[in-house]
């Protein structure tokens, strides 16, 4: 899952990137309020921590410009103390939580996930396909009731294509999830991993769930 963290303190935004990272999240970060709205609008993120006052445009606008244009990615609000008004002027322009600082960090990965599942309309932090389970609290992954050990950056293609299951993936969608923007990525490196996750989770297995649609990409599903 990648996310865009948009904090003018430098260094806050630098620990918050660590820590997702540590999380199985890969992160853009903008320091300014007008850079902040170009990226949230160009790229495509699962989710954004906004905080409030930046210089440029303010948290609350760039919010308000976003809802406007229909983007409805998560977006969490960080909020200093006292800013009670922007709390409830962040929650009226369509923010999905706030954070008031200074905050807790294992309950911000939390409420940010949360925010993901309730978006994608997944509740659960277990997803399951057919007897696979993919538990995105742990980053760990089950077939037949068996452990898959899986490296981080198969971990994360996997967990993208379970919360999106039965949909199908493009190669570019799987590098714009997974990657840093601008990371300078060849598309087969994608292939390269789902062939290391084929192996992994369907080899031994007659019902395959990872499937190749042909020039579209990759869709996880359960065959009838
Ligand atoms: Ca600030």
């Amino acid at each position: 899952m990648k996310i865009l963290i948009v904090e003018d303190e430098k260094d806050l935004a630098n620990i918050l990137k660590k820590g997702f990272e540590e999380h199985s999240f890969v992160a853009d970060i903008s320091n300014d309020g007008e850079e902040g709205l170009y990226m949230a609008e160009t790229y495509s993120y699962d989710a954004i921590i906004l905080d409030i006052m930046l210089p440029g445009i303010d948290g609350i606008e760039i919010l308000s410009q976003l809802r406007k244009k229909h983007i409805d990615v998560p977006v969490l609000m960080l909020t200093a103390k006292g800013e009670v008004k922007d709390r409830i002027a962040g929650l009226e322009k369509g923010a999905d939580d706030y954070i008031p600082k200074p905050f807790d960090f294992q309950e911000l990965v939390a409420r940010v996930k949360s925010a993901i599942r309730r978006n994608t309309g997944k509740p659960s932090p277990l997803i399951v396909i057919s007897n696979l389970v993919v538990d995105t609290n742990t980053h760990t992954a089950q077939r037949g009731g068996t452990d898959i050990p899986l490296s981080a950056k198969e971990y994360s293609i996997l967990e993208y294509l379970a919360s999106h299951k039965n949909r199908v993936i493009s190669r570019t969608e799987l590098i714009e999830h997974v990657y840093e923007t601008d990371f300078d990525l060849d598309s087969n490196v994608i292939d390269v991993y789902i062939n290391f996750l084929r192996n992994k989770i369907d080899k031994g297995f007659k019902n395959k769930l990872i499937h190749t649609v042909r020039g579209a990409g990759y869709i996880l599903k359960e065959t009838e």
